[in-house]
């Protein structure tokens, strides 16, 4: 596989892939789902780290790409790492095993200087721009979520924030696809089912709490507790940006919620605030606050994925 003219076969197909919605942008592989060996990562970890995506992944090669430059990391034992054609080093040990490849962390610095637009250059931009969101508004139709003190029901407030944040993103020129955009009933698992179809890049969950103390008050992030690095790195853009609406900061927690164990990409959990506490209930369902609320949210994922 290392001769040239099957690495030009290679560099023509990958230049006929193109990302969206509903097309791959991280190929077969993703994220993985645990962070417990601090030096290999998935090659999907790797493509992120390097502002490239994952274009195609067989079972020799995997190709991260973005509009400059092509990396092609053969996974066989003794292979090397090819960026733009050239051979940069050794690909060193692989990590096959739980459906996932995993590399050496090392690689990164081997594999950057040898780029046209390092990570954080232009093509950081364009990268955005290419990135599939899904968007999940809790509960709907005859599951009603929580209710407020107030009276009125959770599953409302989650599409109304979900909704503007869908908007505020397409409006950024970001794929985005909501899991329910009314008052409707969607199963737990056609909701993770649609961001793997997709293979989006984030799915948000969004969510209002409730809690049998009336004071307690505040937001929360939650991941998946064999979370990825990067739903860690999601949830913590949207935590800072959250801060914004002057709302307390539960942090990231971690939970088996089924919408975040049964993504396989990278996935946040948002309790925005608790229907149980006087305040925050008002708060929630004021359509001015819901906005507020919507831009933090959605700037938090703009965060993450730049
Ligand atoms: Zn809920």
């Amino acid at each position: 596989m290392g001769n040239k003219s099957n690495l030009i076969m290679l560099f023509t197909a990958a230049a006929l892939l193109t990302a969206s919605c509903g097309q791959p942008s991280d190929g077969p592989v993703v994220d993985g789902q645990s962070g417990t060996d601090s030096q290999m990562v998935t090659v999907g970890e790797l493509g992120r780290l390097l502002g490239l995506r994952v274009s195609e992944t067989t079972s020799t090669h995997v190709m991260l790409k973005d509009s400059a430059n092509t990396v092609l990391i053969f996974t066989i034992s003794g292979a090397r790492v090819y960026v733009n054609a050239k051979p940069v080093a050794p690909v060193g040990k692989v990590d096959k095993s739980g459906g996932q490849i995993r590399v050496s962390r090392s690689l990164i610095s081997k594999i950057r200087p040898a780029m046209q637009h390092p990570e954080g250059g232009p093509q950081a931009g364009l990268r955005r721009l290419s990135a599939c969101v899904v968007i999940d508004a809790g509960h709907g139709g005859k599951d009603p979520g929580a209710k407020s003190v107030l009276g009125f029901y959770e599953k409302d407030i989650n599409l109304a924030v979900a909704s503007e944040v869908a908007r505020l993103l397409s409006e950024k020129g970001l794929n985005v696809r909501m899991t329910r955009s009314g008052d409707s009933f969607v199963e737990l698992d056609e909701r993770a089912a649609i961001a793997n179809r997709l293979e989006a890049d984030l799915f948000v969950s969004i969510h209002s709490d409730s809690f049998p103390k009336s004071s307690r008050r505040g937001y929360t992030m939650y991941v998946a507790r064999s979370a990825s690095r990067s739903s860690f790195r999601a949830a913590g853009a949207i935590a800072r940006s959250m801060s914004q609406t002057g709302l307390a900061s539960h942090g990231t927690q971690t939970a088996s919620y089924r919408v975040l164990t049964d993504t396989s990409g990278p996935a946040v959990l948002v309790e925005m605030g608790y229907l149980t506490n006087r305040s925050e209930a008002a708060l929630l369902k004021d359509p001015y606050f819901q906005n507020r609320i919507a831009q933090a949210i959605a700037d938090g994922i703009l965060d993450y994925l730049s």
